[in-house]
C-alpha cells in the first residue's frame, strides 16, 4: 500500500467549524503548534475565568489517569500506601519551617473567610506542596524504630501563584501530581530513597513515556525550600528546553526538627527522623509526552498512553454497509476483548475527515476496513507514527495489534533518543554558552561551584541567556577539563546549562 500524501492545505480554527485538516510547523512554529494542538485536539481549555487555571478534556484526562495509575502501582510495589490528605493547611503549620515558608509565602493562595464577613481565625493556604499538612500528623503516628520506614504517598492537585507567563501543563497555577513522604531511622536509608525515586522516574519516564531523562543534582541555590538537597529527573524537548519530570529532595532532620518527627531507637534514645519527599509531576509530564512525540499533523501517544489506542473506520462500498458495519463490530469486540482500547467511528463522517480527525489525535493504529478486508478476512493497519499500512488476517489481528503497538513505542523513543543525544554541547567560553543556548541546545560548562558562591556566576548566565544552571549528573563522576568560564575559578563540577519550563 501507499504511503499517505502528507501537506494538506490547513483551515484556521474556529470553535464551530469541523475540524477538516491539521498542519503546522513544530519545530519553526511551535508557538502556534502547541496552541492549536490544544484547542483542535481539544486538550485543554483556557477559559475557564482564572488566569493559570485550565480545564483538562476527556482526551487529555484519559491519559493522564493511566498516567497516574502506572505510577501508582510501581510505589506500591516499592512499599509505599496510599493516603488523602485536606487541601487547606493551617498558617500555623504552614510557616514552623523557616526556609520553607520563606520559599513559598510569595506563592501561597490564602483562604480566609467563609460567606460574607464570617473571617477565621487562623488563615488556611491551599497546599502549595504538602510538607506542612502531613508531617503534623507524622509526628503523631510515629512513635518507634518499628514503624519506620514509613513510605506513603498522595495523588492531587497543588497551588502555586506562578507570576511567569503560563502555559497549559507546563506552566500553571494549579497542576496535578503524586507527592510521597518518606521517613527513616538513618540518613543513609533517606538517601537510598531519593535514589529509589529516581529509578522509578526514569522507569516511568524512559519505559512509558518513551522519553530519555537526565538526573541532576541542583544547585544550592535551586533547592526545595528546606532541603538538604535536591535531585530532578529531567528531559530536553525539542526546542532545547528542559522540563522537569519530578524531584525527589533529601530532608535530612530539618523538617522533622521543626514538625517534631521522632521516634524511640532500638536503644530506647529518642531521635529526630530522616526524611525525604518525591514529586512526579503528573500534568507537566502529560506536557513534555505531547511536545516530545507530536508531529506536524498533530499528536502521537505511546500505545500503552493513548487514551484510544486503536480506532476501526468502516469503508464501505454501496450495498455493502452492513456486512462492513458487522466485521467492525466484531474486530471491535475481539480487541476490547484482549485488553485493548478500542473505538468504532461509525460516525456519518466521511472516511477521510475520519482519518484526519484521529491521527491529530495521535491514535497510534487505525484499522481500514472494506469490502475487500471482509472477503480475506483481513484489516489494513495503518501506522500513525510512520504514516505506513500493512495487512493481517483477522485471526492474527490481537497479535499484530500489541506488536505494532509495541513498535510504534520504540520508534518514538528511537526519535526521542537521537534528538536528546544530539542536545548537548560542550562549551569552554561564555560566547560558546550563549551560542549553543541560542540553538536552542544544553551546554555542558565547567562550573566553579554549585555551593551558594557560584550563584553569582549563574546569574550572569541567566542575564546573558535566559538559561538556568539545572545542576550535576547523579552519579557520574564527570571531570571538569578547565576553569569556569564566568569567574575564572578552577571549576569544581562538569555543569548542564539550559532553559526550562
Ligand atoms: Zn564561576
Amino acid at each position: 500500500m501507499t504511503k499517505q500524501t502528507k501537506k494538506q492545505p490547513r483551515k484556521e480554527s474556529t470553535d464551530q467549524e469541523e475540524i477538516v485538516t491539521f498542519h503546522y510547523d513544530k519545530v519553526d512554529d511551535f508557538s502556534t503548534w502547541f496552541t492549536e494542538i490544544n484547542k483542535r485536539a481539544e486538550l485543554s481549555d483556557q477559559r475557564y475565568g482564572v488566569k493559570g487555571l485550565v480545564v483538562f478534556r476527556a482526551w487529555t484526562t484519559v491519559t493522564l489517569k493511566i498516567m497516574y495509575r502506572l505510577l501508582e502501582e510501581d510505589l506500591e510495589r516499592h512499599g509505599h500506601l496510599p493516603v488523602i490528605f485536606p487541601a487547606l493547611v493551617p498558617e500555623s503549620n504552614l510557616i514552623k519551617e523557616a526556609q520553607h515558608v520563606e520559599g513559598f509565602a510569595p506563592e501561597v493562595f490564602w483562604c480566609t473567610r467563609s460567606g460574607a464577613d464570617n473571617i477565621f481565625e487562623e488563615p488556611l493556604a491551599l497546599r502549595p506542596t504538602s510538607e506542612s499538612a502531613i508531617y503534623p500528623l507524622y509526628a503523631l503516628w510515629i512513635r518507634s524504630w518499628r514503624d519506620l520506614p514509613f513510605k506513603r504517598y498522595q495523588s492531587v492537585a497543588i497551588w502555586r501563584y506562578d507570576t511567569k507567563m503560563t502555559r497549559p501543563f507546563l506552566r500553571g497555577r494549579e497542576f496535578y501530581w503524586i507527592e510521597a513522604h518518606n521517613v527513616f531511622a538513618t540518613a543513609k536509608d533517606a538517601e537510598d530513597q531519593v535514589l529509589e525515586d529516581l529509578a522509578i522516574t526514569k522507569n516511568f519516564v524512559e519505559g512509558h513515556l518513551a522519553i530519555p531523562i537526565i538526573v541532576l543534582i541542583r544547585p544550592q541555590w535551586d533547592k526545595f525550600p528546606g532541603a538538604v538537597y535536591t535531585v530532578a529527573g529531567e528531559s530536553i524537548l525539542p526546542n532545547g528546553r528542559f522540563i522537569q519530570n519530578s524531584t525527589s529532595h533529601m530532608l535530612g532532620d530539618n523538617f522533622a526538627r521543626a514538625y517534631n518527627v521522632k521516634f524511640v531507637d532500638e536503644n530506647e534514645e529518642e531521635q529526630y527522623a530522616q526524611q525525604t519527599c518525591f514529586g512526579p509531576g503528573i500534568s507537566r509530564m502529560y506536557g513534555g509526552l505531547i511536545i516530545m512525540h507530536g508531529d506536524d499533523d498533530g499528536l502521537i501517544f505511546p500505545f500503552s498512553l493513548a487514551p484510544i489506542q486503536v480506532v476501526i473506520i468502516p469503508i464501505p462500498k454501496k450495498g455493502a454497509k452492513k456486512a462492513v458495519e458487522e466485521r467492525c463490530k466484531e474486530l471491535e469486540a475481539k480487541l476490547r476483548k484482549a485488553g485493548f482500547r478500542v473505538y468504532f467511528d461509525n460516525t456519518e463522517k466521511r472516511p477521510g475527515d475520519k482519518y484526519y480527525h484521529w491521527e491529530m489525535r495521535g491514535v497510534p493504529l487505525r484499522l481500514e476496513i472494506g469490502n475487500r478486508e471482509v472477503q480475506d478476512n483481513t484489516a489494513t493497519i495503518f501506522r500513525r507514527d510512520l504514516r505506513t499500512r500493512e495487512t493481517s488476517s483477522v485471526d492474527n489481528l490481537t497479535k499484530t495489534v500489541k506488536k505494532t503497538g509495541n513498535v510504534i513505542t520504540k520508534e518514538l523513543w528511537r526519535r526521542a533518543k537521537t534528538h536528546f543525544d544530539n542536545s548537548f554541547q560542550n562549551a569552554d567560553t561564555f560566547e560558546e554558552i550563549c551560542e549553543i543556548i541560542n540553538q536552542n541546545k544544553a551546554a555542558r560548562i565547567n562550573f566553579c561551584t554549585l555551593e551558594m558562591k557560584g550563584l553569582e556566576c549563574a546569574e550572569k548566565i541567566k542575564e546573558a541567556t535566559g538559561a538556568d544552571i539545572r545542576g550535576v549528573k547523579l552519579g557520574e563522576d564527570e571531570k571538569p577539563w578547565g576553569s569556569c568560564p564566568m569567574c575564572g575559578e578552577p571549576a569544581t563540577v562538569v555543569a548542564y546549562v539550559g532553559k526550562s519550563y
